[in-house]
C-alpha cells in the first residue's frame, strides 16, 4: 500500500505534481480580473525590454507562458493594449481596467501562447525564470540571474 510517510516519496509526488497537474489560480490587484491555468508553464522569462519596463512599472517583465488550451479567465474582462514589441511584432498587453494590474501578454503571431505575469498568481512562488531576454536594456539597479542564459533581444536572438 502506498504511503505518503516516506518522506523522499511525498516530496517526490509533490513535485510531480506540482510540474505536471497543478491548477494554478490569480487575479489583478482589486479581484475584478481572475484566472487559472494548469499543468507546467511552457517557459519562463523576465523580459527587460523597454516596453515591459513601462507597462510594469518594474525593471523586467516577469513571465510565466501557458498554452491557451490551459489557460482560462474566470472572471472579468481584461483590457487590450495593443502595440508593437522591440522586435517588431504586433503584440498586446492585458490589464485590469478597474486597478491597472498588469496580466497578460500576447504576440499576435502566437495567439496560442499567453505570457502571463508571475507577481498576478495568486501563489508566485513556484515561478522561476529560465532566461532572461533584452537584457540590453536592463537597468543597472536590477539584479539579473546570471546563472540562466541572458539574451540582449530575444531568445531566438533576434
Ligand atoms: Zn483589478
Ligand atoms: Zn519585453
Amino acid at each position: 500500500m502506498f504511503s505518503f510517510s516516506d518522506s523522499e516519496g511525498e516530496n517526490k509526488w509533490k513535485t510531480k505534481v506540482g510540474v505536471m497537474d497543478q491548477l494554478r489560480t490569480g487575479g489583478c490587484a482589486c479581484g475584478t480580473i481572475r484566472f487559472e491555468c494548469s499543468g507546467a508553464p511552457m517557459h519562463m522569462s523576465n523580459c527587460h525590454c523597454r516596453d515591459c519596463q513601462r507597462a510594469t512599472g518594474g525593471p523586467y517583465f516577469p513571465s510565466a507562458t501557458f498554452n491557451t488550451e490551459t489557460f482560462t479567465i474566470l472572471q472579468g474582462a481584461p483590457k487590450w493594449y495593443e502595440t508593437r514589441s522591440d522586435g517588431g511584432d504586433v503584440v498586446g498587453r492585458a490589464f485590469c481596467e478597474e486597478c491597472g494590474s498588469p496580466m497578460f501578454f500576447l504576440n499576435i503571431a502566437k495567439p496560442d501562447l499567453y505570457a502571463i505575469c508571475a507577481s498576478a498568481f495568486d501563489d508566485p512562488a513556484f515561478y522561476k525564470p529560465t532566461h532572461e531576454i533584452y537584457t540590453s536594456s536592463a537597468q543597472h539597479w536590477t539584479v539579473r540571474d546570471e546563472t540562466i542564459p541572458q539574451y540582449e533581444r530575444s531568445s531566438k536572438g533576434a
